[in-house]
């Protein structure tokens, strides 16, 4: 379970990005965050992977306050988290196997078991064939397939997605959903921040509108 409670983040210059935030979040629940640009959606999920700290209030993963945690054991937390950006944040100087790997490399598992996994995530994603191609040879959907499957290689519980149909097509942003279902239904909780009223009306999942840095409406 997620929760914030009581949550301030102001900015330098004084610019108040979330202001008093109480929410919570069950475990294997789809969440949307919605709001304008501008509302604090990015700033709730840079708590979250602790990107940034709060400057008041507290955070809390499974009863565990993360506020505090010292670098060793924020390191640990991070990789329960699979992170999709709407620039999907890939290495360009590594070739698509590598930055699905990547992951798994950071852990320390076996060549051999990395292998067998990235192989396995390239056939499932329809990337068979672009797997020594460098990011930028791939069109935005398949950036998108190659994040995606970075993503989720380690099966986090938690994924955070910050507008991740924000540069697709429609095709390829229903696409994206059909696999955060399905991860949803295997029991991964999903915090997807958005603005697209399309994809958050259509399923019909709980919406935390923010506006301003306040949650106006649940
Ligand atoms: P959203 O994701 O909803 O567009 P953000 O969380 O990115 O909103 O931003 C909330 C507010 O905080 C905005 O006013 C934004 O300009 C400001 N902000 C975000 N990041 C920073 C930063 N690193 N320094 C100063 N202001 C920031």
């Amino acid at each position: 379970m997620i929760k914030f409670n009581r949550v301030f983040k102001v900015y330098e210059k004084n610019i108040k990005a979330l202001d008093d935030i109480n929410i919570e979040i069950a475990k294997g629940e789809f969440v949307f965050l919605a709001g304008p640009s501008g509302a604090g959606k990015s700033t709730i999920l840079k708590l979250l992977y602790r990107e940034e700290i709060p400057t008041m209030g507290t955070i809390f993963i499974d009863n565990k306050e993360i506020t505090h945690l010292n670098e060793h054991k924020m390191a640990l937390y991070r990789r329960s988290m699979g992170f999709v950006f709407q620039d999907f944040k890939l290495l360009f100087d590594r070739t698509v196997f590598e930055n699905i790997a990547l992951p798994l490399v950071i852990t320390g598992i076996s060549e051999a078991y990395t292998k067998r996994r990235v192989a396995e995530m390239i056939e499932k994603k329809g990337l068979k064939g672009k797997e020594k191609l460098n990011p930028w040879q791939l069109s935005c959907g398949e950036k998108q397939r190659v994040a995606i499957a970075r993503a989720v290689i380690t099966s986090p519980p938690v994924i955070l997605a910050d507008e991740p149909t924000g540069n697709l097509d429609e095709e390829s942003a229903w696409e994206l959903m059909k696999w955060f279902l399905e991860l949803s239904g295997k029991g991964t909780t999903i915090i997807f921040a958005t603005h697209n009223r399309n994809i958050m009306e259509k399923y019909g999942k709980r919406i935390i509108r923010l506006k301003e840095g306040k949650v106006v409406e649940v």
